[in-house]
């Protein structure tokens, strides 16, 4: 397969914001990729090279791929500089650029799929001390050869900033259409959720066809797509909507850990389906101590705790177990315990489809506890008055809250969804300054006179699933301190973009744009009509969104989620509803 044709489909794709069309487009394409490259052409539709969980990131410095640039056109620094700056994206330069030569350049070779991808893991993998210069070389070596189109896609994969919004959930969309029937959709999802690999997923569906989907299994050493919580603001509602009796459990505040382990190797997952088993050697020996079985896939939450007491830290000081270096001294300096709560596999058997109860008496079956590794405290409860008093245990203990969990037949593990099977309930839910959300940074506002030189304010948003586009929600200027304020630039800087995301829907106009990627958690007094917001658009009349009001950055920055865990569309809509009823 040509580079070209990826380069066209990436194209189209960025000249429309309709989730049908991108849907169409990428299916055309699908059926186009012969079936053995198409695991890494819905890679790359990601800009990436390797399933979410694979550490490897490609990426390459701006200043490296002006490097390419400038030794592919052949043309002075300071111009290919002044082009990326009056662009403000290097893809637009480098398209632009090799426009220019294109015409001179007799001898180049058209680039397939395979060198394409053969270059790129070669950047990706470069390592030591010539490692820029083998960078410069492998990309430069496809700028020689590409199209104006391929060499905006080259530069925009290897920033790491691809921008055509080819979110997952559109991606399986487009794979149904190309490859199977309207109906096949949930098995399809249900494939990427369990092995989190949606090139597995497209490559079984285009060779074997829809049974072959069926089959993908939970599998350990490969992370499956955390079950997520909806939320409810009274825990009468929890237990009407649970059926009236249910599973009450410490909702803990620290990191939640996948732990997969096999006789040879333990291995941890962060809910973003990062690797963390560096980061808690002392969680891997405590697992292989305390399990009793062959393998497993367990799931708890990792919290900070004080060495002599034991007692529950706040989630902050779990933040310095995630560093690179000096893992040992952080290790010494900041215990932690795990506290488990779920058993998604048990020696050979695929447990997601039972309901809780089962699992998590197979979850008790299988460890000794251990000071450093428990089972969350768990409680059967069939009234209101039960659920209180486990709450204020709960937060006594120095928990946020608690979680709700279903014990009815369907009680599954819904892996990568967020639903009322598992109901969160914390303690900022009754403070009188309202509720806590994690929204998406999205965009910024320029500051102005005590703020002037940093932001001034962020524009936030909310997920969609539905639609799979981030909606407005607020604008965010409180709760700030200056030195957050003076780093926000460089931690937002990774993801800024010359215009708002494709999959942003926005009715303000910021001073600067982001790619959703950060989440910032934010305490909200009210949620109110607006119309400059998004939030919720289609289920309220025209030219209307939900907006937060007051709302006020908390301190907490959410990197332990991904911005498809960011709170959705509908739990804002939900608890507007619940507020105008009261
Ligand atoms: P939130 O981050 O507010 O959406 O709440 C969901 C998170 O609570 C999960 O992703 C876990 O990290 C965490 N958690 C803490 N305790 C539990 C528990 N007992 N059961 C499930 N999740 C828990």
């Amino acid at each position: 397969m040509l580079y070209e044709e990826l380069a066209r489909c990436y194209d189209r794709l960025e000249g429309t914001s309709s989730r049908l069309e991108m849907t169409s487009i990428l299916a055309e394409m699908f059926q186009e990729v012969p079936p053995d490259e198409l695991r890494q052409v819905v890679y790359l539709s990601q800009g990436k090279l390797h399933p979410d969980y694979v550490t490897e990131k490609l990426g390459m410095a701006d200043k490296l791929i002006l490097r390419a640039i400038v030794d592919a056109s052949r043309l002075p620094e300071e111009q290919v500089t002044e082009l990326w700056m009056k662009e403000g994206d290097l893809g637009a330069a480098a398209e632009s650029l090799v426009a220019q030569k294109v015409q001179t350049n007799l001898f180049s070779q058209p680039l397939t799929l395979e060198r394409v991808v053969s270059n790129l893991r070669g950047i990706e993998a470069a390592e030591g001390r010539n490692s820029q210069n083998t960078k410069v070389k492998l990309l430069t070596s496809l700028l020689h050869d590409a199209s104006p189109l391929e060499a905006r896609y080259l530069c925009r994969t290897v920033t790491g900033r691809m921008r055509v919004g080819a979110a997952s959930m559109t991606i399986l969309d487009a794979l149904a259409l190309a490859f199977g029937a309207k109906e096949d959709r949930a098995d399809i999802e249900r494939a990427f959720n369990v092995s989190s690999d949606i090139g597995t997923v497209a490559q079984q569906l285009a060779e074997g066809g829809i049974e072959a989907v069926r089959s993908i299994e939970v599998q350990v050493g490969r992370p499956v797509r955390s079950m997520l919580a909806e939320r409810l603001p009274s825990l009468e509602e929890v237990l009407e909507k649970l059926g009236g009796a249910c599973a009450l459990e410490y909702k803990y505040d620290g990191i939640r850990v996948q732990a997969h382990i096999s006789p040879s190797d333990v291995k941890l997952y962060s809910r973003r389906l990062e690797d963390l088993t560096s980061n808690f050697p002392d969680v891997v020996e405590g697992l292989r101590r305390s399990f009793k079985g062959e393998e497993a896939i367990l799931e708890g939450e990792c919290v900070p705790v004080e060495r002599e007491s034991g007692k529950l830290l706040p989630f902050q000081e779990v933040a310095h177990r995630r560093r690179k270096f000096g893992m040992e001294e952080a290790v010494r300096d900041y215990p932690v315990r795990l506290f488990l709560f779920d058993c998604v596999k048990l020696d050979g058997e695929d447990l997601n489809m039972r309901p809780f109860p089962c699992r998590r008496e197979m979850l008790a079956s299988c460890v000794e506890e251990t000071a450093g590794l428990q089972l969350s405290r768990m409680e059967l409860v069939d009234s209101a008055a039960e659920a209180e008093e486990f709450f204020s245990a709960a937060l006594e203990a120095g928990c946020e809250g608690i979680m709700a969990k279903s014990v009815l037949d369907n009680s599954v593990y819904r892996a990568g969804n967020r639903g009322f099977l598992w109901i969160k309930y914390k303690k900022d839910y009754r403070s009188d300054l309202g509720d806590t959300f994690d929204l998406v940074v999205v965009g910024a506002f320029a500051g102005k006179g005590k703020r002037k030189g940093v932001y001034g304010a962020l524009l936030m948003a909310v997920y969609d699933p539905e639609s799979d586009v981030y909606q407005t929600a607020c604008k965010l200027g409180s709760g700030f301190d200056d030195a957050f304020l003076a780093k926000l630039p460089e931690m937002l800087e990774p993801h800024s973009a010359p215009s708002p995301s494709l999959r942003l829907s926005t009715r303000m106009e910021a001073d600067h744009w982001f790619e959703p990627a950060v989440l910032l958690e934010v305490m909200g007094a009210e949620i109110s009509l607006s119309p400059v917001h998004t939030a919720a658009e289609s289920s309220l009349p025209e030219g209307s969104g939900l907006a937060l009001r007051f709302p006020r950055f908390t301190g907490r920055v959410r990197d332990d989620k991904a911005p498809e865990q960011a709170t959705t569309a509908e739990e804002l809509l939900t608890m507007y509803r619940g507020q105008s009823s009261e």
